[in-house]
């Protein structure tokens, strides 16, 4: 029976999320008509909050009426999407992490430089694919039974998208230098990543058993899942409490931790928190499940956790 349950530190949205979503809220409280191109985030609760806001996510430039705000998320776009995008006289909010426009002009160096450019990440995710429109020609790998369509070149450069592994990338690192006479490797493995995966695995070591809160297709999260399991901890992996019906995964455990991944808000964890007490917790800890869920959450939440940079009186006046 469970009776102590621990988020992680630094988890929450990461900046690059959260400011792109503040942007979204802040240009409807403006009053203006909003989209954003592509979901800021898949996650329920947070598209639900920005459709109260009367903010609603298009898969197309083309869906925006004119004159309408459209804000690109954190992923970035190609070049090419803001031409079009001004083209048709709409009113664009760069949500681009700052972490990936430095990305961006990182790569658009290596270009002009003359590299033979190696892109390690998930071949349609956005990052990705906004990436290739500064470096259309990169090659991109992903698991290493790709690497062997690495060519040999004189000059080579290797860069990552930002959510990928840092072991991964030194391992592709590694395995370049004998493609290469001359390796460039700029390291773009984004810190927030590397210092959540830092929490979660300080987490995972003091706990017997840990649940990771995030998308099912979300790579960051399933490396979060994985880290535990190095850890010798067992892991389930869910998108949100709702998943969480069964008490049985916690019959043999006494103290649970919770992390999640950058899509993730603070709060979802808590829910998660509350939920692991309801289900499996002991039958003194079951009727407060939300005050030891709250507790929880502000013994993790820490400025980088906040779910948003907006003073509470203009969220509260948007959401009017
Ligand atoms: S993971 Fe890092 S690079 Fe990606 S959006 Fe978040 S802060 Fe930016």
């Amino acid at each position: 029976m469970v009776r102590e349950v621990r988020i992680a530190h630094r988890t929450g949205f990461c900046y690059g999320v959260r400011e792109a979503i503040d942007k979204a809220k802040e240009s409807a409280a403006a009053g203006k008509l909003t989209h954003t191109l592509g979901q800021v985030v898949h996650n329920e609760g947070v598209i639900n909050d920005l459709q109260q806001l009367g903010v609603r996510s298009v898969d197309s430039l083309d869906d925006v009426d004119s004159g309408a705000a459209v804000v690109i998320r954190a992923h970035g776009v190609k070049p090419e999407v803001f031409e079009r995008a001004e083209t048709r006289g709409l009113d664009v909010i760069d949500g681009t992490c700052t972490w990936v426009i430095q990305e961006q002009r990182q790569l658009q160096e290596l270009v002009d430089e003359g590299y033979t450019i190696v892109l390690l990440g998930t071949p349609k995710h956005p990052e990705v694919v906004g990436l290739l429109g500064f470096a259309p020609d990169a090659i991109v790998v992903d698991e290493e039974a790709d690497w062997s369509r690495i060519p040999r070149r004189k000059r080579m450069a290797l860069i990552t998208q930002s959510t990928q592994p840092p072991w991964k990338f030194e391992q592709l690192a590694a395995f370049m230098v004998s493609r290469a006479h001359e390796l460039k490797i700029v390291n773009t493995v984004c810190p927030v990543t590397i210092r959540r995966q830092e929490d979660t695995l300080e987490t995972a070591r003091g706990v017997d058993l840990m649940v990771v809160v995030g998308g099912r297709h979300s790579a960051n999260t399933k490396e979060l899942t994985r880290l535990c399991e190095i850890a010798g901890t067992k892991a389930i992996q869910i998108e949100n409490a709702k998943d969480l019906v069964d008490p049985a995964p916690f019959e043999a455990a006494q103290v649970v931790g919770v992390t999640g991944g950058t899509s993730t808000p603070i709060e979802d964890l808590r829910d998660v928190a509350e939920r692991i007490i309801t289900i499996a917790g002991t039958p003194e800890m079951q009727p407060r499940a939300a005050e030891l869920a709250r507790e929880a959450l502000d013994a993790a939440a820490t400025p980088a956790g906040r779910t948003t940079s907006l003073p509470e009186l203009k969220v509260a006046a948007g959401a009017a």
